[in-house]
């Protein structure tokens, strides 16, 4: 993180009676950062963000915004704000009364008020909705206002629990672009929980990857996406993760002098030459060694097998075609019939391919990434 530090979370833990739910969190967040927590349902991220602001006491550990420990403060005394998955809006308030709520807790003037809900508003393109009750107002337009209620008073880092997740595909992604656009003309931090891996890689600008009360891995977007370090993150980020065995390993150097390991990648179903650098998670194994690899969709190519061509066997199971992309599954073979399934995806809607063909699957040698084992 290169960005002025705003929020950081040290040793954070939290049990709720006998089930350790957050394990000792460490995180650094920089002011103006879009940061994504990343995980499956019950690893702690909606508890991250209550301990964040102020809704729940962490068991050990400390909160510090803007280099204060903020950890024994009132939710209201943070600088910190919260939108909810089901925006919690007033349902008997119009839009400028649930907008301006908590500046007349506060009994701010009248005027004030007026102008602050006004310009609010009008950042979430919703002037002329004034007098609207939520039961008038689409999903879409539910979620502005929460959003437009949340940022009235000027928060240093918004909080939202999966903000998006009420709504459709394609109104998730129009305000996806919308909540991008506020952060940025508003330069607030934003710590933001999906369970959606797409939706973390374009909108985030670090994405935390939680597992279990723990962040497995804390890296760019690119960096998640590009680099996973184990299993876990790699399967959430959407790559096929394989087994299998390292042969014929050679380390060479390459034009820059930096270290190259050329090996075969045996599986059950064949074997497809792989090569590792610093990019892509090299380490010292030996020929024989059990290792585990990650090969994004994008990056297989499955053809029908040729006389003399390597690559792993497999078996087509299936065809879908979304969002531009053609991804086609396939079975590959194990030792014992069936092996795991694999995906290959590339734009475009043509294959020759039909479920039930016979395929190998294969992939440049720079493209698979070595993984640490469990
Ligand atoms: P989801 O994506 O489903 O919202 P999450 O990652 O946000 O999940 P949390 O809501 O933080 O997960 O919950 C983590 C774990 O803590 C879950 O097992 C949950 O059941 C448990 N938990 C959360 N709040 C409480 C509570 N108040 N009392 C007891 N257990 C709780």
């Amino acid at each position: 993180m290169n960005a002025v530090e705003l929020l950081r979370l040290q040793g954070i833990k939290k049990s709720f009676g006998s089930v350790e739910v957050l394990r000792g969190l460490d995180l650094s967040v920089g002011r103006g950062e879009f940061i994504t927590l990343l995980g499956p349902s019950g690893c702690g991220k909606t508890t991250t963000l209550r301990i964040i602001a102020g809704l729940e006491a962490a068991d050990c550990g400390q909160v510090f915004i803007d280099g204060v420990d903020v950890s024994a403060l009132d939710p209201d005394k943070r600088g910190v704000n919260m939108v909810f998955q089901n925006y919690a809006l007033f349902p008997h308030m119009n839009v400028e009364q649930n907008v301006g709520y908590s500046l007349k807790l506060k009994s701010k003037p009248k005027a004030e008020i007026k102008k602050a809900v006004s310009d609010a508003l009008a950042l979430v393109r919703l002037s002329g909705f004034e007098k609207r009750r939520p039961d008038e107002l689409s999903g879409g337009q539910r979620q502005r206002v929460a959003v437009a209620r949340a940022v009235i008073n000027q928060p240093k880092v918004l909080l939202l629990d999966e903000p998006l997740g009420a709504l459709d595909l394609q109104l998730r992604r129009e305000m996806q672009i919308e909540l991008k656009r506020l952060q940025k003309q508003l330069g607030i931090t934003f710590i933001y929980i999906t369970h959606d891996q797409e939706e973390a890689l374009t909108m985030s600008d670090r994405i935390a990857v939680m597992r279990g009360g723990v962040f497995e891995q804390i890296g760019s977007a690119s960096g998640i996406y590009n680099r996973p370090k184990t299993g876990f993150v790699a399967g959430f980020a959407g790559a096929n993760v394989l087994a299998g065995k390292a042969q014929d390993c050679t380390e060479t150097a390459g034009e820059n002098g930096e270290k190259k390991l050329n090996m075969d990648f045996v599986h059950p179903a064949g074997s497809v030459k792989t090569e590792f650098t610093e990019n892509n998670g090299l380490r010292n194994i030996q020929n024989g060694q059990e290792i585990l690899i990650a090969v994004r969709e994008e990056y297989i190519t499955l053809s029908p097998p040729g006389s003399g061509s390597t690559g792993l066997s497999a078996i087509v199971t299936g065809k879908n075609f979304t969002g531009g992309l053609l991804r086609v599954t396939a079975r590959l073979k194990g030792a014992d019939g069936g092996g795991e399934e694999i995906s290959a995806s590339r734009q475009g809607i043509d294959t020759n391919l039909e479920v039930g063909d016979e395929v190998l699957a294969v992939w440049l040698p720079s493209n698979a990434v070595l993984l640490e084992r469990p």
